[in-house]
């Protein structure tokens, strides 16, 4: 699933692509259910004729302001990712929605398992709801850290997982972040020490940041084409393979539903 790392790179990907400062035409919606707010035909007619202002991004979405003060909201979802091509160019498979640019480009939305999300909405926050920090910006200290996680109960693997304790981390680079920082997915976001808050923060900014050099890295490599999905951590997501600090087996532990790899020896069970 498409996390910071990825929708960051989908960002750099789309300026890079020129998207800022084109107009779009009417959208081609084929799956009507990723709409999700105004309705279909609002969205279409909405965004036909509007300038792209710039492509940001929170969290996991990415965001289009329009030259109306209106705002193009893309979600995803958990197997989604966004091309622009050449509009004679046969367009790839599974692309589920087309948006036309004036150059005679057009902005496709590959959707292969139709989980992504599309708005149009005045307000981003309408979509992306409460988030807390962005990881990669000066909000996110390690007193904001402590803040978020201060008498919460649950484990920290489902806290690091709300958004509203820090935006943008997915299962993948929580589990990273939880191992290079030595904390079992179980341990409770109360139980977590300050000096334990630090090595967390510091683990969850490092493991970002070396994320997303290695897709500007492999965007630089393999433009026009750079990929969608790298393996940028350290933790093997595998049965039986070794802790690269320990050589212990890794395990794999279901924390609220959600797979978690972790080392036994290097993430020291909850007392
Ligand atoms: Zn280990």
């Amino acid at each position: 699933m498409p996390e910071l790392p990825e929708v960051e790179n989908t960002r750099q990907y789309l300026l890079r692509a020129g998207l800022a400062g084109r107009i779009l035409g009417a959208p081609d919606i084929t799956w009507r259910n990723t709409v999700r707010q105004p309705s279909v035909g609002e969205f279409i007619e909405g965004v036909a004729g509007r300038r792209v202002a710039d492509v940001t991004r929170r969290g996991k979405y990415l965001i289009a302001p329009l030259d109306d003060g209106n705002h193009l909201i893309l979600h995803l979802g958990m197997t989604g990712s966004l091309r622009i091509h050449d509009a004679a160019l046969e367009p790839p498979p599974l692309v589920r929605h087309t948006f036309p640019l004036d150059d005679g480009r057009e902005m496709r939305f590959i959707d292969p398992r139709k989980f992504g999300h599309l708005w149009l909405l005045d307000d981003p926050a309408g979509a992306t709801g409460k988030m807390g920090p962005e990881p990669l910006t000066p909000d996110f200290t390690p007193d904001a850290l402590a803040a978020a996680l201060h008498k919460r109960k649950a484990p920290i693997k489902a806290l690091l997982l709300e958004q509203s304790v820090v935006a943008g981390l997915g299962n993948l680079y929580v589990d990273e972040s939880l191992y290079q920082s030595g904390l079992h997915p179980e341990r409770t976001g109360a139980g977590i020490t300050q000096s334990e808050t630090a090595r967390l923060h510091r683990a969850i900014v490092t493991t970002l940041t070396n994320a997303t050099a290695a897709y500007d890295a492999a965007r630089d490599a393999e433009w026009p084409n750079p990929p969608t999905a790298l393996s940028p951590w350290t933790i093997p997501r595998a049965k039986g393979q070794p802790c690269p600090q320990c050589a212990a087996a890794v395990q794999l532990l279901r924390v609220r539903g959600r797979s978690s790899w972790y080392c036994p020896n290097c993430q020291p069970a909850p007392q």
